[in-house]
C-alpha cells in the first residue's frame, strides 16, 4: 500500500521534469504548461495521494464517476471534463468543473450555454477538434472549427478557452505531432481573429505517450493518465 503510493508520486515527479525537459527543448518556460492528472477508472485514494503533493488538476472522463469523487474527495479540485460529454448530462457537472475539454457541436454547447445560465456561471470550455480525421473519434472537423467558435461566441454564458485533440493511438509519437502542428496552427489563427467571447489561451493535447512532442508543438496543458497512475483496467 504505502509502497504504491510512492510510486504515484514518483510517476508524477518524473512526468513533471519530462514536461520541464520537452519545455526546455522548445524554448518555452515549464510554467506554460499545466498538467492534468487523468483519474479515470482510477481510485480516489490514488487522487488524495497526488494532492497532498500538491497536484490539483484532475480529468475525468465519466459524468457519474466525476460526480462520484467530487462528493467524496477530501478538499476542493479543479475537476476538467475531458470525455465525450451527452446533453442530457451537462447538468450534473456544469457547476463542478473548471473546464470541458470535449465540447465538439453547437448543440451541445447550447445546453451547456442553458444549464450555466440557470445556475449564473459561465462555464469554460475547449473546443474538440478530430485534427487527424480518424472516423472513430470524436470532434470537430479542422475546417469548421472557425465557423463553430463564431456561432458559440454569441453564448453570453459560454467561454471558448481554447483547442482539444486526442491524437491517434501510435507506437511512435513523433507519428503524432504534424497533428500537433496542424492544431497549434488553427489555435494562433482563431487567435488572430479576435472574435469577442473567445479567447485562445489553452491548447490541451499530448497524452502519457506523446505528451513530450504535443508541448515542443506548443501544447499549454497535456492530459497524462497511464503515465502517473499505470495501466487502467477496462474489465473491472
Ligand atoms: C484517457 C484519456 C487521457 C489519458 O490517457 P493516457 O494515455 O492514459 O495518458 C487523456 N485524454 C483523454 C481525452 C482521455 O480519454
Amino acid at each position: 500500500m504505502l509502497e504504491e503510493n510512492v510510486a504515484l508520486e514518483e510517476n508524477l515527479a518524473k512526468v513533471k521534469e519530462n514536461i520541464k525537459a520537452a519545455c526546455e527543448r522548445a524554448g518555452r518556460d515549464a510554467g506554460e504548461v499545466t498538467l492534468v492528472a487523468v483519474s479515470k477508472m482510477k481510485p480516489l485514494e490514488d487522487i488524495e495521494t497526488l494532492l497532498k503533493v500538491g497536484q490539483l488538476e484532475y480529468g475525468e472522463n465519466y459524468v457519474q464517476e466525476l460526480c462520484e469523487k467530487e462528493e467524496h474527495v477530501s478538499r476542493p479540485v479543479h475537476w476538467h471534463m475531458i470525455g465525450h460529454l451527452q446533453t442530457n448530462k451537462v447538468k450534473y457537472i456544469i457547476d463542478k468543473v473548471v473546464l470541458i475539454h470535449s465540447v465538439d457541436s453547437v448543440h451541445l454547447a447550447k445546453q451547456i450555454e442553458k444549464e450555466a445560465a440557470k445556475k449564473n456561471i459561465t462555464a469554460q470550455i475547449l473546443l474538440q477538434v478530430n485534427v487527424a480525421e480518424e472516423d472513430t473519434k470524436f470532434g470537430m472537423d479542422t475546417d469548421e472549427v472557425l465557423r463553430m467558435a463564431e456561432e458559440i461566441s454569441q453564448f453570453p454564458h459560454v467561454h471558448i478557452r481554447g483547442l482539444m485533440t486526442s491524437a491517434p493511438f501510435v507506437e511512435d509519437p513523433e507519428e503524432n505531432r504534424c497533428y500537433f502542428r496542424k492544431l497549434h496552427k488553427l489555435f494562433v489563427d482563431i487567435g488572430e481573429k479576435n472574435i469577442d467571447n473567445v479567447t485562445m489561451d489553452i491548447l490541451s493535447m499530448g497524452m502519457t505517450n506523446d505528451y513530450e512532442v504535443a508541448i515542443e508543438e506548443g501544447a499549454t496543458m497535456v492530459r497524462v493518465g497511464t503515465g502517473i497512475f499505470g495501466e487502467r483496467d477496462y474489465n473491472k
